[in-house]
């Protein structure tokens, strides 16, 4: 490529000290991106460096959630800033798209080329964790996250429902093919708190059992240990403040699911 040299990876050297997540959905609407953004507004309040790579493509939604939508990246000596939003630094597709209105149309080559250049073309300086939100499913960008980052970790985010279940451990389960490991399992839309008889009484709407399901099922597969980090309760604030850009965790840190969301961001 015409003498330009192509950087490397800095997050998959082997004195690399970042750790690299990469969050997973069998399919969409489950609230990855929702627990994603949370985890890292949380994590980023605890004192933690984070980097977030929004990488779901057809369905970016970091920017609205962290407040950071429009934000357009500068450059600086030949390297892009991520975009500050709530302490965490942000690297959407949404910010390479000429408007909003535009649809992403990337087969993928260009997928994989964009990807690296996220990771390399950016000026991330050090980080403890960087989070990459993946698009629902086993496509192009898992296996191209795969081939830069074989050292990222996935974790997986399902629903309770064991339909949903199925879905998300074959999500999981390209770790396998990949050589990666599985971090663990995160169950979201666990249960509604009853709004009439009192938070002690949980409707679960949609069913139950469908995190620890997906992570036994991964366990058997991987024939290692994944564990199911937590349960992130349904919250009709956690949907509102996801739209109004400002994360969960921060505004209303005591709610249940925020709590679940800063216990879960600890052990990562
Ligand atoms: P995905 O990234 O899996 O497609 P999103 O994070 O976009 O899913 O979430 C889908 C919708 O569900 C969003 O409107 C989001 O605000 C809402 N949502 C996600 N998790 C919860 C929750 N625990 N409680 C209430 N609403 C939620």
């Amino acid at each position: 490529r015409g003498g330009q040299k192509q950087r490397e990876v800095p997050f998959a050297q082997p004195d690399s000290l970042t750790r690299v997540y990469a969050v997973a959905s069998g399919k969409g609407g489950v609230g990855k991106s929702s627990v994603t953004a949370n985890l890292a507004a949380a994590m980023a309040a605890d004192g933690v460096t984070v980097g977030l790579v929004d990488a779901d493509i057809y369905g970016h939604s970091a920017p609205r959630m962290l407040g950071a939508e429009g934000s357009r990246p500068t450059v600086v000596d030949d390297m892009i800033m991520p975009v500050p939003a709530h302490d965490v630094k942000l690297i959407s597709t949404e910010m390479f798209k000429p408007d909003r209105d535009t649809p992403v149309a990337w087969r993928g080559p260009m997928l994989h080329r964009a990807l690296q250049q996220f990771l390399t073309d950016v000026f991330w300086g050090d980080l403890d964790v960087l989070l990459l939100d993946l698009p629902p499913g086993t496509g192009d960008v898992a296996i191209s996250l795969a081939q830069l980052m074989p050292n990222a970790e996935i974790v997986v985010v399902s629903t309770p429902q064991l339909a949903a279940a199925e879905v998300a451990e074959r999500a999981g389960a390209i770790a396998i093919q990949t050589h990666q490991q599985v971090a663990g399992v995160i169950e979201n839309m666990s249960y509604m708190p009853c709004p009439h008889c009192g938070p002690e009484h949980r409707l679960d709407l949609f069913g139950s059992g469908g995190g620890r399901q997906v992570a036994q099922g991964l366990s058997r597969r991987l024939g290692a240990d994944v564990p199911l980090l937590g349960e992130i309760p349904l919250d009709i604030g956690l949907r509102e403040s996801g739209d109004l850009g400002t994360p969960f965790v921060l505004k209303d840190p005591e709610a249940p699911a925020s709590a679940a969301m800063h216990d879960i961001a600890r052990q990562l």
